[in-house]
């Protein structure tokens, strides 16, 4: 068995090879060096330098395991009909099955620094002096985490969203509207609705003409799956390598999961999805896994996301843009639920608070979704109206 990606997916899929019972050799083949990490902390703790690196399991554990983790080497190219992995130092392994599980590459922005990899924030953590000037380009989850983290250790922040506001593409606007506010408080000029024309040497022309001077420019503009080893094997790609409910390839004996990969999803009528998600990250992994070892059965986990942003915390469980209605439970604690219906369907539930206020809440709605539940409005609204007794009306799906 072999995996190529020792992040997040990749690793929980080899150590689930052999909590599943697999007796034979498994690899684990990753570009970075090291022992794998997680990647949630980069923008965060790791950032502020509050946390070092927080090691994805024991470092033994690989080796308790009998996982064979090749750190530091990348693989260069696969060959689906001979079954055999070329890695850059020249090896070629074999293998009866192999997972890629080779997440996702940052959207460069020629001039600024990116947020993907330990690498990566240990180069931007020595730009964050207090007083730094710091350009952020996009307003999504790893922009503003980056511009919270910043603002906290005293520099001067800039936030440039191309979109009318921010973090548009997975969060209902209200919420986002919530965490807008909280970023102006915290001193982080907000601007939305202009994009960046072009970086100069100390400086960001935009598009509305305005120039915003900088000591240092960080872009979170969106990733793009990592596919090249999949395409040049010839393996089906469109947005991210195209698998099926099991994490199948169109090539034999091949699977893919995480943020590299396209599935298609039963709780959105087989739409097909890609996550940017450390959940799905983890569960795909432990799908693959089981597939691999031959008990496939569809994917179908809710998909769960989540930001933390100054000292709130968002939430969202399933897909906000599948939602035809909205409606809104602002609780006492000041914490905020939104739930996404479509047809009375509850498709998407989304949480603002501070801490974990909205974490149970979220949860709940979670389990919801996936009973395809037709909760009544009225007491997803009425704050009083506790969550959990929804979860015992007959579910359309038994
Ligand atoms: P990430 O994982 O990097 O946070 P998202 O897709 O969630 O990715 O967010 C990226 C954000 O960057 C989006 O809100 C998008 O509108 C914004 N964006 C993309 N290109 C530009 C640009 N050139 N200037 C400003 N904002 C941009």
């Amino acid at each position: 068995m072999l995996v190529v990606g020792a992040g997040e997916c990749g690793t929980r899929a080899a150590l689930a090879l052999r909590e599943e019972g697999y007796a034979g050799p498994v690899t684990l083949v990753g570009g970075e060096p090291g022992t794998p990490y997680e990647r949630p902390p980069l923008s965060k703790a790791v950032l502020s330098g509050a946390a070092d690196l927080t090691p994805l399991c024991p470092a033994e554990r690989l080796a308790e395991a009998g996982v064979t983790h090749l750190a530091g080497v990348a693989a260069t190219a696969l060959d689906v009909t001979a079954h055999t992995l070329a890695l850059a130092d020249g090896r070629v392994l074999g293998y009866d099955r192999l997972l890629l599980a080779t997440g996702a590459r940052a959207r460069p922005l020629p001039g600024a620094l990116v947020l993907r990899n330990h690498a990566d924030a240990v180069a931007l953590r020595e730009r964050l002096v207090p007083g730094a000037r710091v350009g952020v380009v996009g307003g999504g989850f790893i922009g503003l985490e980056v511009a919270a983290t910043a603002a906290g250790l005293g520099c001067a922040v800039t936030v440039v969203e191309a979109a009318p506001r921010l973090m548009a593409r997975a969060v209902p606007e209200r919420l986002a509207a919530r965490a807008a506010a909280r970023h102006v408080e915290a001193g982080i000029d907000v601007r939305c609705g202009t994009a960046v024309a072009r970086l100069e040497p100390g400086r960001i022309v935009l598009t509305d003409g305005r120039v915003v001077e900088v000591d240092v420019v960080v872009a979170g503009i969106g990733s793009a799956p990592e596919t090249a080893l999949a395409e040049a094997a010839g393996i089906a790609v469109g947005n991210g390598i195209l698998v099926d409910g099991a994490m199948a390839t169109s090539a034999p004996d091949v699977f893919a999961a995480g943020d590299c990969c396209s599935f298609p999803h039963p709780l959105y009528g087989d739409r097909r999805l890609r996550l940017e998600s450390w959940r799905a990250a983890q569960e795909q992994g432990v799908h693959a896994a089981r597939a691999m070892l031959g008990t496939p059965g569809p994917y179908a986990a809710v998909p769960w996301f989540w930001s933390d942003q100054h000292d709130l915390s968002l939430q969202v469980a399933g897909l906000s843009g599948a939602a035809t209605e909205e409606v809104v439970r602002l609780r006492p604690d000041g914490a905020e639920l939104w739930f996404g219906l479509d047809a009375g369907r509850l498709v998407a539930v989304a949480g603002i608070g501070a801490g974990t206020a909205v974490a149970r809440d979220v949860r709940i709605g979670e389990m919801l979704i996936a009973r395809r539940a037709t909760p009544d409005p009225a007491a997803l609204t009425d704050p009083a109206a506790a969550l959990k007794p929804l979860l015992r009306a007959p579910s359309p799906v038994g």
